[in-house]
């Protein structure tokens, strides 16, 4: 018989009621999968694919905390521990007063199939909190962390559960987590990712996503005969540490980007940004909390307040920021604009109705959880260089870095491969990274 996408999503929809980006990330994957399981029916047996969209576990629990006025604040934190078929559940944690269960629901299965494709032993988890870390001074930030970790250390270890960072994590909050885990646990042990290089991190880890993302657009643009990264004009619409990275690969690789951007609009720099341009940029968010715009004032570059960088002209967009942030309207602008490729940087950017659109249009396109898997994909080997006390040199982590991205984009091609020799990257991604997890739940049996 063969398998029914829409009775599957209404099951999916009525279980999970008000959680429209979880649905949203199912509707993606089982689309894609519902003719692979058509054709291998083993995949199809002990409700597989209803496991599949069950979380293993799910954690949320109370973080009060004490602010800098004496007041106590109480946010809710949580963990979704959504598959650990093939390694430990291995996944960020997001600070931003969005987020809600059905945020990190979607995040956490994505990130299932996004570790899956790396091919190292990593399960998908995914956490974080209703937090805003804005305007919060470094002491409420480092007590916010304590109280969060104060619970979650419980339910993590090195062979249980890695969280890293995401949006509103960064180095100096998985710093305060490691200082309290360790504190409690009373272990020096590898829990988090994205740690200081003094106290466990690994190099190149910084880099990773950014670098990664490019890595695998140069794959693309050359499988499809369009030659490289070099001399192409790039747009983004981050700055953080995706956004910087992927800059300066891009110059590495002899192409330009033209844009960043923060959530209040875009600086546009036709002639490209520079590596003395990127010194700026990387510490304006990072360690100062600066906006964008103080880019555009220092340099003398044209600000678009309300604007998104997708209005510009470019060969290759890539969406770094946050899920759906790029629409139907957007993908309209960039064909327009003579987009030849959308490389996604972050998780789920695209909206289903953008992807259909570069899809008819036969323009090049990568989900997030192929292209985006350079950062988890070096968390999994700071995890291996933990284990063994050991620190691997930048060269040799960005090499493998290389590696994963190579064979995540083979693995794409293997299985989203179409007749006419194109291929559809997000059939491949999401087909490719479910196989390995399939497998494995088939042979540990009905748990
Ligand atoms: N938050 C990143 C992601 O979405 C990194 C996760 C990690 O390093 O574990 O993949």
């Amino acid at each position: 018989m063969s398998f029914d996408v829409s009775k599957f999503m209404e099951r999916v929809i009525a279980k999970n009621p008000a959680e429209p980006e979880f649905h949203q990330a199912v509707q993606e994957v089982i689309s894609s999968l519902a003719p692979f399981v058509d054709a291998n029916p083993r995949y199809q047996k002990d409700a597989l694919l209803e496991r599949m969209v069950e979380p293993e576990r799910v954690v949320s629990f109370r973080v009060p905390w004490v602010d800098d006025q004496g007041q106590v604040q109480v946010n809710r934190g949580y963990r979704v521990q959504f598959n650990s078929a093939i390694g430990p559940y291995k996944g960020g944690c997001r600070f931003s007063p969005k987020v809600t269960l059905g945020t990190l629901k979607f995040l956490g299965f994505e990130q299932t199939f996004k570790n899956s494709l790396t091919g190292l032993p990593m399960g998908g988890g995914k956490g974080g909190a209703d937090f805003d870390g804005v305007g919060k001074s470094d002491a409420e930030v480092m007590r916010f962390c304590q109280a969060f970790i104060s619970e979650l250390f419980r339910h993590i270890g090195p062979d249980t559960d890695v969280p890293a960072g995401d949006l509103g994590v960064g180095g100096r909050e998985i710093g305060y987590m490691f200082g309290q885990y360790k504190k409690l646990v009373n272990r020096y042990e590898g829990v988090l990712t994205g740690k200081g290089l003094q106290f466990g991190g690994s190099l190149g880890r910084t880099e990773a996503t950014g670098y990664g993302v490019i890595y695998f657009a140069d794959h693309m643009l050359k499988r499809a005969g369009l030659g490289g990264i070099e001399g192409k004009t790039v747009a983004l619409s981050g700055a953080g540490n995706v956004g910087c990275y992927l800059i300066e690969n891009v110059n590495r690789m002899g192409g330009k980007c033209v844009t960043v951007a923060d959530p209040f609009g875009f600086v546009y720099v036709p002639s490209g940004i520079t590596e003395e341009h990127l010194e700026f940029l990387k510490p304006l968010w990072a360690v100062y909390r600066r906006p964008i715009k103080d880019f555009a004032e220092k340099y003398g570059f044209e600000y678009r307040e309300g604007h998104r960088a997708w209005e510009v002209p470019c060969d290759v967009a890539c969406p770094t920021a946050t899920q759906n942030e790029l629409d139907g309207e957007d993908a309209k602008r960039l064909l327009n604009n003579g987009c030849k490729a959308v490389v996604e940087g972050a998780n789920m950017p695209s909206t289903l109705e953008a992807i259909e659109i570069f899809h008819d249009a036969g323009i090049l396109f990568s989900p997030g959880k192929a292209s985006n898997a350079g950062g988890v994909a070096v968390s999994g080997m700071e995890m291996s260089q933990n284990s063994e006390r050991y620190s691997w040199t930048k060269e040799e982590v960005i090499g493998k870095l290389q590696q994963v991205m190579f064979n995540i984009h083979e693995t794409c091609v293997e299985y989203g491969k179409k007749p006419d020799g194109t291929v559809n990257y997000v059939n491949g991604a999401n087909i490719g990274g479910f196989v390995k997890v399939a497998e494995a739940m088939i042979a540990q049996g009905i748990v």
